[in-house]
């Protein structure tokens, strides 16, 4: 759940000037693919489920939100921060090719879905255009968002592995758009404490700074408070995914 600017994670190794994105405009679409480890695959239907989240939660007014699907890739890892942070998943999106399969990289998020555990951080991890995050058998066991969903304009589901798993994935979509941390926001309803994806489960987090939020709100004490996840993206996150042309700027 850490981002890393995008030639920080990469070194100086990898030839990125393969990576060809197109400039986009103010409303072009959101391309979004949707990679599976081999292990991933074996799980029904995590692919359709994670498009039909996103289509609730990042078809936003200002693009056209395109979700594909890119097959599933053999990877040395169901490890899944590992495989961006170590430059593996980048690196196969560069080249165009991993485990002698072509691969056809979106303009805008290449997400790729593991069977790692959800457990022990990190779960998942996001630089610009790439992410990577794991817990497909969580996904695998996800009800459908109208089912889980309690407070429809916040999009408030109960904090369970599965809910926890999806939010994660928005979190890392979000690094790949170019969104930190300090663009979540945490709220009270109902007595719980509800995080919105970037902040996630950082929210919980006595040490993290709660007054630092450019926001414009201060994140309430988790205290003894009930837990609870939003999959809507702030309203400061919302804006800065407004201004998002395709090109990440730090
Ligand atoms: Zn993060």
């Amino acid at each position: 759940m850490k981002r890393r600017a995008f030639l920080g994670t990469i070194g100086s190794t990898a030839s990125l000037g393969t990576l060809a994105y197109a400039t986009r405009g103010a409303s072009d679409t959101l391309e979004v693919r949707i990679w599976l480890s081999e292990r991933a695959a074996t799980y029904d239907g995590v692919a359709d489920r994670i498009r039909a989240y996103l289509d609730e939660t990042l078809a936003l007014g200002y693009w056209t939100l395109e979700t594909s699907i890119g097959g599933s890739v053999s990877v040395s890892t169901e490890a899944a921060a590992r495989l961006t942070h170590r430059g593996e998943w980048p690196m196969a999106l560069a080249s165009g090719t991993l485990g002698g399969r072509d691969l056809e990289p979106a303009s805008d998020v290449n997400l790729l879905v593991t069977d790692g555990g959800m457990e022990r951080a990190p779960t998942g991890y996001g630089v610009p255009h790439i992410a990577s995050v794991g817990g497909a058998r969580h996904i695998a066991a996800l009800e459908s968002f109208d089912d889980i969903v309690v407070d429809d304009a916040r999009s408030i589901v109960p904090n369970t592995t599965p809910a926890r798993t999806m939010q994660v994935l928005l979190h890392e979509i979000g690094h790949a758009l170019g969104l930190d941390h300090k663009d979540g926001v945490a709220f009270v309803h109902d007595g719980a404490l509800v995080a919105t994806p970037m902040l996630s489960s950082y929210a919980w987090d006595p040490t993290y700074e709660r007054n630092a939020s450019p926001c414009g709100t201060t994140i309430p004490a988790s205290d003894d408070r009930k837990q609870m996840l939003s999959f809507a993206f702030s309203s400061c996150a919302r804006r800065r995914l407004a201004n998002y042309d395709g090109e990440i700027r730090f």
